[in-house]
């Protein structure tokens, strides 16, 4: 991840900004609740986004809780959210993508330098500059950036993306963190037809990676604590899915995967999963648990496996995704929330319970 801390803010001016209404936690251990927060008003560049749906990822529990402390600490107060989509309410003199009423999306990621090699090869999310949508240093108005669990935001036109316009909206929001963070390692890895495909946990970036790697003609096994999630998975474009903690079960399938993504967001034992893998498979970590997974040498070393992270995707590949997710139809399942029952979905999130993801409906924001 890169590292989002770096203090280059200038002097805010404040005619430059208005109040946006926003949901908001004040320390690590508090509610969220609704507050007020600066954003400013469209530069040039810019575009002014009027925020009709934000996804709720397991990365916003994560952060709002501190749980990255070591990585990247949360500065409080917190504004969750980077599963943006809404309507365009206003450009800057030289945006060219956008005008005011269309589609428009926000994920991860807000501003990079633009001008290292990472960002000439289109992979901002590798940028030493990147700026995180939310808990990122905001360049403009100084402080951190504040995400999309709020009325508007103001983003720079490089990092605003079309969406598709037959896609369901509240559907589509979660495609700007989960679609893209599972779409990226599923292509890097080369999945295609002909692959046999794990993916472990069916959470929110679980779902979407059945549904994706589904659509790319893959083989698709599912690995699921929950019993009850069994005929969703197969719904969703699963071929298998097997009960984790069943042992037998698991041994099925042993040396025989090219590539396993591993979306858990919890404590897990991953050499179970590394010992699923064929002969130069690799496995893959887009979850990212507080605390350090153990791995056994011998998984990896016994049949040249590899195991390898993922961190979101460039604003190149984002578009792709969602470009390719509008001509197959491909949108989250979502449970669509207020605002008001966000700590409850958090709660909910913790249990496993979400099928597949929460996404707000921001309208619900009016009202505070
Ligand atoms: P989520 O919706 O809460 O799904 C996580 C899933 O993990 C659960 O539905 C559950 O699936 C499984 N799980 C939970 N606790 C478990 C346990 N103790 N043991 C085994 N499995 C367990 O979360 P999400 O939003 O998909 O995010 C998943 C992880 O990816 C989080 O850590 C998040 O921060 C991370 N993330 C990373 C990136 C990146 O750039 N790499 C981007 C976004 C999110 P079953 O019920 O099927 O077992
Ligand atoms: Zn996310």
């Amino acid at each position: 991840m890169p590292d989002t801390n770096q203090q280059t803010a200038k002097q805010p001016d404040i005619k430059s900004r208005y109040n946006a209404k926003a949901y908001s936690a004040g320390s690590a251990i508090s509610r969220l609740a609704a507050s007020t927060i600066p954003r400013r008003n469209p530069a040039a560049n810019d575009v002014q986004i009027e925020i009709l749906f934000c996804g709720v990822c397991h990365s916003d529990i994560h952060q709002v809780r501190n749980e990255w402390k070591e990585v990247m600490p949360t500065v409080y107060p917190v504004v969750p959210g980077h599963e943006i989509l809404g309507r365009v309410t206003q450009v800057g003199a030289a945006v060219t993508k956008f005008k005011a009423g269309d589609l428009a999306a926000v994920g991860c990621l807000v501003d990079s330098d633009r001008s290292c090699p990472q960002c000439q090869d289109g992979l901002e999310q590798f940028c030493p500059n990147a700026v995180l949508t939310y808990n990122g240093t905001d360049k403009h108005l100084g402080g951190v950036t504040y995400g999309g669990y709020s009325d508007s935001i103001v983003v720079d036109e490089h990092f605003v993306l079309r969406v598709p316009s037959n896609l369901d909206l509240a559907g589509a929001a979660p495609l700007l963190c989960a679609g893209i963070t599972t779409y990226s390692p599923l292509r890097h890895w080369g999945v295609t037809k002909g692959k046999k495909v794990g993916v472990v946990g069916l959470g929110g970036l679980g779902h979407m990676a059945v549904k994706l790697a589904h659509a790319m003609g893959a083989h698709v096994v599912v690995f699921t604590t929950s019993p009850n999630k069994t005929e969703d998975a197969l719904r969703l474009g699963a071929d298998e899915v097997v009960v984790s903690r069943n042992n037998n079960e698991m041994q099925k399938h042993a040396g025989s995967f090219d590539f396993i993504l591993d979306a858990v967001a919890a404590n897990h034992d991953i050499n179970a999963y590394i010992n699923l893998l064929a002969r130069d498979g690799n496995i893959t970590l887009v979850g990212a648990p507080e605390k350090p997974l153990a791995v056994a040498a011998f998984s990896l070393i016994g049949a040249r496996r590899s195991l390898s992270g993922s961190p979101i995707g460039g604003i190149k590949e984002t578009q792709e995704m969602l470009d390719f997710c509008g001509t197959h139809n491909i949108t989250a399942d979502v449970e669509v929330i207020p605002i008001q029952k966000i700590n409850e979905a958090y709660e909910r999130m913790l249990k496993s319970d979400v099928k597949y993801r929460f996404s707000i409906d921001m309208a619900s924001l009016k009202s505070e």
